[in-house]
C-alpha cells in the first residue's frame, strides 16, 4: 500500500501487440474507477514512466503489476525479474504472457530464420546491405547496444513465479474489471483472492459450453477454409468442416468467434485441466474423422483417405499451437542443434 492509502498498479509490455493495453483502456468508465482506486507506478503505454523509477522502488512497493507480453528478449526478461522483485502480485495478463501467443509461433523455426525473414527475405524489406540488428555495434561515440533475441520465446511463468493469470487475445474487458475490481476489494477491504496460480476472469470449462450453437454428431469428411463454405447459422461450425478450437479452449470470452460465424481460434487457452490445447484438439478430431468405408479391408486405402482428410487442415501446428506454442509439451521444434530451453 502507498503512503497516501491507494494501491499502486503497474502495466508493462513485454513482446505482444499492444492489444492488451488497448482492452484494459476498453472497460469504459471503469477506467475511471481504476484511477480512483489505484496509483498508476508504471504503464509506460500511456505515462512517461522510467526504468529507473521502477529500480528506486523498494522491494514489493507495486501492489499488482499486470504483465502482458512474452519473453523474447533479454530485456523481457530483465524487466520480468525487476517487476516480479518490485510487485507483491504479478499479474500474466492476456495470452503472450499466459503461453507465449503469435509471438512464439517462431519457436516452430530458429532465431536466424526469424531474423533472415523479417530483415532480409521479405519482399516489403529493402535492405541492400543485408544488416540485420545486431547487440553490440561499434561507433565512433561508442558502443550502442540492443537486447539479445532470444532463440525461444518464454510465457512469463517461465521465467518467474505468477501469481495469477488472464487469459484472452486479448482479456475481454468485463473480464478484466471483474479481476481488478476483486483485487482492489482484497487490497482495500480484504476480501478473500482467489488462490495463487488461479486462471481468473475466464471459467473453467470449455467455449462450447458457451456457444449457443446446436451439436450433433459429428462426421468430418475434409475441412473448409471459411471463404470455401457459407455455414449454417445456427449448426455447430466444426460439424460443417470448419475448423473450431472450441472443445479444447478454455471459455470466458462468451463464445464470441463462434457467434460470428468464425471458428474460435483457442485465444483463452486450454481448458481447465489440461496441459497441450494442441494435443487435445488433435484427439477430439481424430474421434470425429469420417474416412467412410475406406479402411474396412484396405489398410492402405484407409490411410490414404486419412492423409487427403488432414491434408485439408492449412498449417497445423499455427492453427493448434497458434497461442500456445511455448506453454505446451513441445515448447519449440528441435531445429538446427537447438533444444527446447536455449
Ligand atoms: S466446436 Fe465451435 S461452433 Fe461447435 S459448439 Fe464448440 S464452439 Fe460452437
Ligand atoms: S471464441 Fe476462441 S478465439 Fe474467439 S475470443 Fe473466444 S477463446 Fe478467443
Amino acid at each position: 500500500m502507498s503512503d497516501n492509502g491507494k494501491p499502486k498498479l503497474a502495466m508493462y509490455w513485454a513482446s505482444s501487440c499492444g492489444g492488451c493495453e488497448i482492452s484494459l483502456l476498453n472497460i469504459h468508465e471503469h477506467i475511471l474507477d481504476v484511477d480512483a482506486i489505484f496509483d498508476i507506478a508504471f504503464f509506460p503505454c500511456i505515462a512517461d514512466f522510467k526504468v529507473k523509477d521502477v529500480v528506486g522502488y523498494p522491494d514489493g512497493y507495486i501492489d499488482v503489476c499486470l504483465f502482458n507480453g512474452a519473453i523474447r528478449t533479454s530485456e523481457n526478461e530483465e524487466m520480468a525479474r525487476l517487476l516480479r522483485q518490485k510487485s507483491k502480485v504479478l499479474v500474466a495478463f492476456g495470452s503472450c504472457a499466459y503461453e507465449g501467443c503469435i509471438p512464439a509461433l517462431s519457436n516452430l523455426t530458429t532465431r536466424e530464420a526469424t531474423l533472415n525473414t523479417v530483415y532480409l527475405d521479405n519482399p516489403t524489406v529493402d535492405n541492400p546491405e543485408r544488416i540485420i540488428p545486431q547487440t553490440v555495434s561499434e561507433m565512433p561515440e561508442g558502443d550502442l547496444t540492443l537486447p539479445v533475441f532470444y532463440h525461444t520465446v518464454k510465457s512469463l511463468d517461465q521465467v518467474v513465479p505468477v501469481d495469477y493469470t488472464i487469459p484472452g487475445c486479448p482479456p475481454e474487458p468485463h473480464q478484466i474489471w471483474t479481476v481488478v475490481e476483486a483485487v482492489a476489494n482484497g487490497l482495500l477491504k480484504g476480501a478473500p483472492l482467489p488462490p495463487p496460480g488461479s486462471i481468473v476472469g475466464a471459467e473453467k470449462v470449455a467455449v462450447c459450453e458457451e456457444c449457443a450453437r446446436e451439436r450433433n454428431v459429428k462426421h468430418i469428411e475434409r475441412f473448409y477454409r471459411p471463404y470455401e463454405i457459407n455455414p449454417d447459422p445456427n449448426i455447430c461450425l466444426l460439424e460443417q468442416g470448419l475448423m473450431c478450437m472450441g472443445i479444447a479452449t478454455r471459455g470466458g470470452c462468451g463464445a464470441l468467434c463462434p457467434l460470428v460465424g468464425m471458428g474460435c481460434r483457442g485465444c483463452y487457452g486450454p481448458v481447465e485441466g489440461v496441459e497441450d490445447q494442441g494435443a487435445k484438439m488433435i484427439t477430439a478430431i481424430a474421434s470425429v474423422m469420417d474416412v467412410g468405408q475406406a479402411g474396412l479391408h484396405d489398410e492402405q486405402a484407409l490411410e490414404k483417405k486419412i492423409d487427403a482428410l488432414l491434408d485439408t487442415i492449412v498449417d497445423p501446428a499455427g492453427t493448434f499451437y497458434r497461442f500456445s506454442m511455448a506453454h505446451s509439451m513441445l515448447q519449440r521444434t528441435r531445429a538446427n542443434g537447438h533444444g527446447r530451453n536455449n
